[in-house]
């Protein structure tokens, strides 16, 4: 949260402690890291001098960036920060908001100063719909998994909500929360019919996985993967949920053996290749037989997407794929280098590459990092992230 103390600069010297107690005392007191900010076209003004003494006296235990603004030039920046260390006990960075100069160091700054490790928090219930196109049995699954009677849809039209939404333990006492996209296609079928509803039951699996964090995307062991489980498969990789496969009606297999699962899984690799990284669950609802499987797998995918890789191991694995394979050399003889990686983010897991140069990391090579690092480091049924960002 970012708080704005409106100006303390512009009110008049001899007024400056009061309106410095009164404005921004408060957002001081309660901020985790203080930007202060100063005119780097202006130079170092006495009120400057004034608010530095201010925070050394009252709030040297706070974290307390000097910021100094309008340096358009990185290299005359620094002449213009000069100035700025009589200060002392702050170290000057030269920023433009105008040209954006300096404003992601800034930014790397304030997060280096802040605790961002997600608080544990006690009630987060991680979400998961069950989706996929009709008949593949997803109501059956829903059944099987929260009893007979959680499906009950309103018949009236238009007084049904798009999802009713339940809370259930699972076998490893994982609370889940589910959203139940299944009941409510019984009663679009009626009022429609073809390629309506499937439309309609795209649209719905959409705001369905929008408001999910693991989704299990039903497809049925008989059928061909279409273009719609297809669809649905890229909108949960593009929103960053975790995605198991379930593929259900293993029971109409015929003739199973212990190849066929291993054939099956070929097949469903080659055509969903955007979920590689998505565990396979087969299932046969009806008969209740591993509906199980699939709430324990859900419950791996949410851990998944919710783990942390230490900032040691993680150079340990980009070190290791480095050595492996550099960057490409461009034509000008240039090359990429990573200086660092952090993971910034769980829910998906996202890490940044601090590099000499994003462009000279072409997007094979960031392929290459993506699966080293999910070798190395797992993370099935997660989508990740990779950002790229340049420091000098
Ligand atoms: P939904 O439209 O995805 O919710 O699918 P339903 O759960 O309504 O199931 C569609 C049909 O498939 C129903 O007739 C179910 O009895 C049947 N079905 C569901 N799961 C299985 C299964 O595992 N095996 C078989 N053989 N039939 C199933």
């Amino acid at each position: 949260m970012v708080v704005d103390t409106g100006g303390v600069i512009t009110v008049s010297k001899s007024k400056m402690p009061s309106m410095i107690e009164r404005q921004a005392t408060a957002a001081v007191e309660e901020s985790s890291a203080i930007i202060f900010l100063v005119d780097g076209q202006a130079g170092l003004t006495a009120a400057d001098v004034e608010i530095a003494d201010w925070l050394r006296k009252h709030y040297s235990h706070k974290f307390v960036i000097l910021a100094v603004n309008k340096c358009e030039s990185p290299k005359k920046g620094i002449m213009q920060v000069s100035d700025f260390w009589t200060l002392g006990s702050f170290s000057p960075l030269p920023i433009s908001a105008l040209s954006g100069t300096g404003t992601g160091e800034l930014l790397d700054l304030v997060c280096s100063g802040l605790d961002l490790h997600e608080e544990q928090d006690e009630d987060y219930v991680p979400a998961i719909s069950i989706v996929g196109r009709p008949n593949v049995g997803k109501s059956s699954i829903l059944n099987a998994l929260v009893g007979e009677d959680r499906t009950i849809v309103s018949p009236i039209s238009g007084t049904t909500r798009d999802a009713i939404d339940t809370e259930f333990t699972g076998p490893d006492g994982q609370k889940f929360r589910l959203i139940d996209t299944a009941g409510i296609r019984k009663r679009a079928a009626v009022a429609s019919s073809g390629s309506t509803t499937e439309a309609l039951s795209v649209n719905r699996a959409f705001r369905a996985i929008r408001r999910s964090d693991v989704v299990a995307l039903v497809i049925e062991a008989m059928a061909c993967i279409t273009e719609q489980d297809f669809k649905i498969a890229e909108r949960i990789e593009k929103e960053g949920k975790g995605c198991l496969i379930v593929v259900n009606k293993w029971d109409t297999i015929p003739n199973k053996n212990q190849q066929s699962a291993v054939y099956y899984e070929q097949d469903v690799r080659e055509k969903l290749r955007i979920l590689q990284w998505a565990p396979i669950v087969y299932a046969t609802a009806i008969s209740g037989h591993s509906v199980d499987r699939v709430i324990v797998a859900a419950s791996e995918v949410e851990k998944e997407r919710s783990r942390r890789l230490s900032t040691a191991t993680l150079n340990q694995v980009v070190q290791e794929a480095l050595a492996f394979k550099s960057p490409p050399r461009t034509r000008g003889g240039k090359r990429g280098r990573i200086y660092y990686c952090t993971q910034a983010a769980i829910r998906p897991p996202t890490f940044v590459f601090f590099v000499n140069d994003a462009n000279l990391f072409p997007e094979t090579y960031r392929r290459y990092m993506e699966k080293q690092l999910r070798k190395d480091a797992g993370f099935p049924g997660t989508p990740i992230r990779l950002l790229w960002r340049n420091r000098r």
